[in-house]
């Protein structure tokens, strides 16, 4: 069967590896040898898959321009998997992204029913402090959607790109879908396309860190990037099987494609609508020279955005983390003593007896505990690992780790809390 990704719905990707083949998502760790300084996420592959995020890393080598971009839904209670987006998002900005964060009242008040004062209200109670408090600058850019002229018209103008079967095929819409869910969809969309705007220094490489059942935005709003350019780049053979180039263009001014011609380094034959190029040997600077061109000539010129997908943390009594069931899930508002309590509580990889885990050794891989410390509560690769060959081999039991992670969850929160009030004094300061 085909799997299904819903952004709106509460995905459980159970087979990771079936989004490499269904949906072209590339793997993360053919690229980790080639970052100069991955983030723990990273290290501890817990970022599985991209899409062309080759090109954010070719920006932070280089110190060339790049922005890092993601949207929060005001729909409840912030938890630790909304920690981990928000921890990519300080990391890009201080690897030198320019951040961007939409708060999604557009999409809260489409899909979920909220008032506009009812998302304002947990758009800041909840995202914003908290987002603030895990490091998220002030030379960043923080807004609500519905509240961003240019993200309304963006949206209006990625309408006339796409329609109902599209939207229908990438999110299973039907004819019960509300209008303003789908206008929701192209908002996200001009949310991610946003930083590439002319206002923000044009079009640059653009990074949104999600989970993998974000995957649809990220699949939509690349093919709208496409269509509203007006260059189609498509590499081609000719008859004597030489690889060449191709721009197309059925939207350029006419003098447009002569521009192109006129500026490439390359041998090119100009034919109307298209510009042939042979002996291509830098895609990027060709891609840059058309850029320029459409941007002289009143474009966009927009990169496909690059997206980065993580793994789901499971629930603390194994499962789904599920709001439902707030002993599955620590947020970041909640009591320290509570959230100590839960960790406390939560389903090991152990064995039934001390005696058998000391003689078959406990199963990290199956842990909520480990699995906690790996995400979120240890700086330190060299102590996980060895906590991991502990457990293997039954010299360690579960009580210590849930006694660490639990001291360590309560330390977080009750320092996280601190910080969220210091930055609720802060607001002004991110034009808030
Ligand atoms: Fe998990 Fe630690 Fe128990 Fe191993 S010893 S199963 S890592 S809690």
């Amino acid at each position: 069967m085909n799997m299904k990704l819903d952004p709106w719905g509460s995905s459980n990707i159970d087979d990771y590896s079936k989004l490499f083949d269904e949906f072209g998502i590339q793997r993360f760790d053919e690229l980790l040898p080639r970052i100069e300084q991955p983030s723990a996420y990273m290290r501890r592959k817990i970022i599985f898959g991209h899409r062309d995020y080759d090109m954010i890393s070719r920006a932070m080598k280089h110190n060339d321009p790049f922005a890092v971009m993601s949207g929060f839904m005001p729909s409840g209670k912030v938890h630790l998997g909304g920690k981990m987006v928000m921890d990519q998002i300080v990391w890009h900005q201080q690897m030198g992204g320019e951040a961007f964060v939409g708060i999604a009242d557009r999409e809260a008040y489409s899909v979920r029913g909220f008032s506009w004062d009812k998302c304002k209200q947990i758009g800041i109670e909840e995202y914003i402090l908290s987002l603030i408090a895990l490091g998220f600058e002030p030379e960043g850019h923080i807004y609500f959607q519905s509240q961003s002229k240019n993200v309304k018209d963006l949206a209006f103008e990625l309408g006339v790109k796409a329609n109902f079967s599209e939207l229908s095929a990438i999110y299973g819409f039907n004819g019960q879908t509300n209008i303003a869910h789908m206008v929701s969809a192209l908002s996200q969309s001009a949310d991610i396309l946003q930083p590439e705007l002319e206002e923000f220094g044009g079009p640059k490489p653009t990074i949104v860190p999600a989970g993998a059942d974000q995957d649809p935005h990220m699949r939509l709003t690349r093919g709208l990037a496409n269509k509203m350019n007006m260059f189609l780049i498509e590499k081609r053979m000719d008859k004597n099987n030489t690889p060449f180039v191709s721009v197309r263009s059925k939207t350029a001014p006419a003098d447009a494609l002569e521009e192109v011609s006129e500026a490439l380094p390359w041998d090119t034959k100009l034919f109307e609508g298209h510009v042939d190029i042979f002996g291509v040997d830098d895609l990027t600077k060709l891609k840059e020279i058309t850029m320029e061109v459409e941007m002289n000539n009143g474009g966009y010129g927009f990169l496909p955005p690059a997206s980065t997908y993580h793994r789901f943390m499971s629930g603390l009594q194994g499962g789904k983390m599920s709001s439902s069931v707030p002993d599955s899930l620590i947020a970041l508002t909640d009591d320290p003593d509570d959230a100590a309590r839960k960790v406390k509580k939560a389903k090991t990889g152990g064995r039934m007896t001390l005696k058998e885990q000391k003689e078959l050794g406990g199963q990290p891989d199956e842990c909520s505990v480990y699995e906690l410390l790996v995400f979120h509560l240890s700086d330190d690769d060299g102590e996980l690992a060895q906590l991991h060959s502990e457990c293997l081999d039954g010299s360690r039991m579960c009580g210590s780790c849930k006694g660490l992670a639990a001291e360590r969850m309560a330390e977080f929160l009750r320092d996280h809390q601190e910080k969220r009030e210091l930055a609720r004094e802060r607001l002004e300061e991110y034009g808030l």
